[in-house]
């Protein structure tokens, strides 16, 4: 019986007392990227095995050992994506993407799964906002999807977010590099982790992100990926810094940030806080020019980042930032007969079509239990229809708020209550209330 009652290790229920926030967060995000240029892309959950192996990269432990990988019923091989860009790389080929003119930068909150060891921040199931532009190779692309994510965490007063900037290179620089790190590494094979000593020959580059503790303590010494880069990768990484300095937006090289995913090159950054525990990387990107053609397409540089949606949320809870609450019902329309509640569904329909949050009783209750459901409902206004109400054509309009009531005919009854509502609005503004309900526009 507990498995029926009991979500599946690592996900989790967003439940309707709180699921605005998140339509407000994604949406807000989506938003505030379309300021940028980026348009919204929906891709599947599920993809091709080959896909992320071929993206993530075999050697990375998404692709080793988290993936939610399945045969189908006609025998595919089938992977719950574990990561936003490559369904939005594939979809980019597949339709041809890269005939629209350049850049072409797509946007995205999506489920994603990683068989992990679920902890606070850590999910098997959990969500990104991600972005994603292709075909810009200039520094200033790096820097406008980095200011793209410094505007996101800005708008929503987020405070101690630390962006970490590095360049892990292109292929070319990388070879010198990875041959330092494995004679580094190769002295110390001995006292790394099993997995590690598999990444020595493969993927060096890998060790540097183990999360093992020793392993880290010696990766902490290992060469620096900045004394191998190439002259073109160094200033394609000052250039990165000389655009984020003019932007303002604060940020420290550090050497040590390789990204888990294969599919880098050049820059890779992260915005790390303080305040939510050991999961701290709270949003990851960087640039990944050698993807798409690797998935067959034609050369395209591209660049992106992913905010994991669970640790940004832990991170508002955590600065005690509060979002604009969700819109209340603005009326309820309580019967006192069954022949009243006939007439309180007509005029909630009408009150509906404009627009107007409304409800009538649906259970059958006393007029008592109605108005304290409307009450417990943080309803704005509520009224009463009697037999009364109706022969004369005439009802009371109560503001919860005050306890005021107003007489509203009930021909013409939905502008009537707009109204109303809306003089009762301008009774209770007061000058601050400018800016709440600015942030307050939900609908
Ligand atoms: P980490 O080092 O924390 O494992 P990662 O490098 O695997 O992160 P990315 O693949 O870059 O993460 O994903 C981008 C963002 O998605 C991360 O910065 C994080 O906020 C979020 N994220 C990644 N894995 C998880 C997870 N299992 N649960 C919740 N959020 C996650
Ligand atoms: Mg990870």
């Amino acid at each position: 019986m507990a498995l029926l009652t009991k979500a599946v290790r690592g996900t989790g229920d967003v439940l309707p007392a709180n699921s605005y926030k998140n339509r407000f967060i994604e949406s807000t995000m989506l938003e505030i990227a379309g300021n940028f240029g980026f348009k919204e892309i929906r891709t599947p959950v599920f993809e091709h095995t080959e896909l992320f192996n071929r993206s993530v990269g075999e050697t990375t432990d998404v692709v080793q050992k988290e993936m939610y990988t399945f045969d189908d019923n006609g025998g595919r091989s089938i992977t719950l994506k574990p990561e936003g860009t490559a369904g939005a790389v594939r979809a980019f080929l597949e339709h041809g993407l890269y005939n629209e003119p350049m850049p072409q930068k797509y946007s995205y909150v999506t489920p994603c799964y990683r068989y992990e060891k679920p902890q606070a921040g850590r999910l098997r199931e959990f969500h990104q906002f991600g972005v994603e532009c292709f075909g810009a190779d200039a520094p200033s692309a790096d820097a406008e999807v980095i200011a793209l994510a410094k505007n996101i965490f800005d708008f929503f007063g987020i405070d101690d977010l630390h962006l970490e900037i590095n360049s892990i290179g292109c292929p070319e620089c990388r070879k010198n590099y990875q041959n330092a790190l494995k004679a580094y590494f190769s002295e110390k094979k001995g006292e790394l982790c099993e997995t590690c000593n598999g990444r020595l020959d493969r993927n060096p580059m890998r060790i540097l992100d183990c999360k093992s503790p020793i392993c880290s303590v010696i990766a902490a010494d290992a060469p620096k990926i900045l004394d191998y880069i190439c002259d073109d990768c160094a200033a394609h990484f000052a250039k990165v810094q000389k655009y984020l300095d003019v932007m303002g937006i604060e940020y420290t090289v550090n050497p040590s940030i390789v990204r888990g995913l294969d599919y880098y090159t050049r820059t890779v950054f992260e915005f790390v806080t303080g305040s939510i525990g050991a999961q701290s990387t709270v949003c990851g990107g960087g640039r990944y020019d050698g993807l798409v053609e690797e998935l067959g397409g034609p050369k395209t540089a591209a660049c992106g980042f992913a905010v994991g949606l669970e640790r940004f949320m832990m991170l508002l809870e955590a600065r005690n930032i509060e979002l604009p609450a969700e819109n209340p019902v603005d009326l309820y329309i309580a019967s006192m007969s069954d022949d009243a509640n006939l007439v309180a569904a007509k005029l909630a329909s009408e009150v509906r079509e404009t627009g107007v949050a409304c409800l009538f009783d649906t259970v059958g209750r006393s007029l008592k239990a109605q108005m304290k459901y409307a009450n417990k409902t943080g309803v704005l206004f509520t009224v009463v229809l009697g037999s009364d109400e109706i022969e004369k054509g005439v009802a009371k309009v109560k503001c919860m708020a005050d306890g005021t009531e107003t007489e509203i005919e009930l021909e013409d009854f939905a502008n009537n209550f707009i109204k109303i509502s809306i003089d009762k609005a301008m009774e209770s503004l007061t000058p601050d209330d400018g800016a709440v309900n600015f942030l307050g526009g939900l609908n």
